[in-house]
């Protein structure tokens, strides 16, 4: 008697074989020591993001590899798979993390606190500077000592910009 995975067509194996996480569909069975999410098929252990993409979304050209744009090795969700070089994805993994390193680094570049710390010594640098004082420092040095652009220092000094703060 055929057991039911010779009964279900792969479609239908796929199609029941995953649960929503998301956007992302996650398999739900075996997966491979890379995490990929695996599927016997026709006598062969298969990947199973490569056989959603060749069931539901088309042909893998030769040559080339089913990428994941989630990054997630075990989801399968058609529309988060596409074909590239494995240079193409190195170079796209590269640029997500780039980008999540990015983002922490260039746009929250500074706490609440930083912000409120800048508007303090810029007015005591403005004191200063009326005092007559000497050896004040620059509101340019502020760029230097909390490593952002003059144009942010000056968005924050001017009221202009972090006025959330
Ligand atoms: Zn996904």
């Amino acid at each position: 008697m055929p057991n039911q995975y010779t009964v279900l067509p792969l479609r239908e194996r796929l199609l029941s074989g995953g649960t929503r996480n998301g956007k992302c569909l996650l398999w739900n069975g075996r997966r491979n020591q890379d995490g990929y999410g695996m599927l016997d098929y026709r006598g062969k252990s298969e990947r199973v993001h490569v056989l959603s993409y060749t069931t539901f979304v088309g042909p893998v050209p030769e040559g080339l590899q089913v990428h994941h744009s989630c990054n997630i090795r075990h989801c399968y969700e058609p529309s988060h798979l596409s074909v590239g070089t494995n240079q193409q994805n190195m170079a796209y993994r590269n640029a997500c993390g780039r980008q999540a390193r990015g983002e922490r680094h260039a746009r929250v570049k500074l706490t609440e606190e930083q912000v409120l710390e800048i508007r303090e010594k810029a007015k005591a640098i403005g004191n200063a500077r009326k005092g007559k004082q000497r050896d004040v420092p620059s509101l340019r040095s502020l760029t230097r000592e909390y490593g952002v652009s003059w144009r942010t220092i000056h968005r924050i000094v001017d009221g202009t910009g972090w006025t959330h703060i």
